[in-house]
């Protein structure tokens, strides 16, 4: 998490953190800074994130909910919306992006449409209208979220993989999740020789 006193500030330390700073995040800003005032004083929140696009970084960056230390809960919903909530009592607010308040900002409606013509002029204007817009274009809801969200994950007993060795869950049996047909890698093959020591064939 990283103080900012101006938006300029966060538009610069997104570029570093980010890549650049994109349309999504710089709406993602309005939308925590939306969520945190919402939610009054209390340190003690989780954030969930509809989509993977943008919005996880935007609450990494200015809040203290990450996904290395389990605050940060990332839904593939595509939905371009955002909760804050309190752990004790599962109750927080939803913060999404409002079609119906973007009439007058036509490149921020057609960039939540994905219809964007391309090019840096209409870049510039949607950067320009996110700037304007601010939270004008959001909309806020109270949720309660379900039990499972309202549990701090903890780690269980572990055992060793009866196949690759390495330490996993007891729970999910003995192999790991990996060996068990979830790998994300392609199946390891010997290396071949990149080259004969002996002599040539030819
Ligand atoms: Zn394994």
């Amino acid at each position: 998490m990283i103080s900012f006193t101006s938006f300029d500030d966060f538009i610069e330390e997104a570029r570093m953190f980010h890549g650049s700073a994109s349309p999504g995040l710089m709406i993602g800003a309005s939308m925590v800074e939306l969520a945190l005032h919402s939610m009054g004083r209390t340190k003690n929140y989780h954030a969930l994130c509809e989509t993977e696009r943008d919005l996880p970084d935007a609450v990494q960056l200015l809040t203290p909910c990450t996904t290395g230390n389990g605050r940060l809960h990332v839904l593939s919903l595509g939905r371009f919306a955002m909760t804050l909530f309190r752990l004790q009592n599962g109750k927080g607010v939803r913060i999404y992006l409002d079609l119906g308040k973007t009439a007058g900002w036509p490149h921020i409606r057609r960039w939540a449409l994905q219809n964007m013509e391309g090019g840096e002029k209409e870049q510039i204007r949607l950067e320009h209208e996110i700037r304007k817009a601010g939270i004008s274009i959001l909309s806020a809801t109270s949720v309660q979220m379900r039990t499972v969200f309202m549990h701090e994950a903890a780690l269980g007993p572990m055992s060793a993989c009866i196949s690759c060795g390495e330490p996993h869950p007891a729970s999910t049996g003995q192999l790991c999740r990996a060996c068990a047909g979830q790998s994300p890698y392609v199946p390891y093959l010997p290396a071949a020789p990149l080259f004969n020591s002996g002599r040539s064939s030819l």
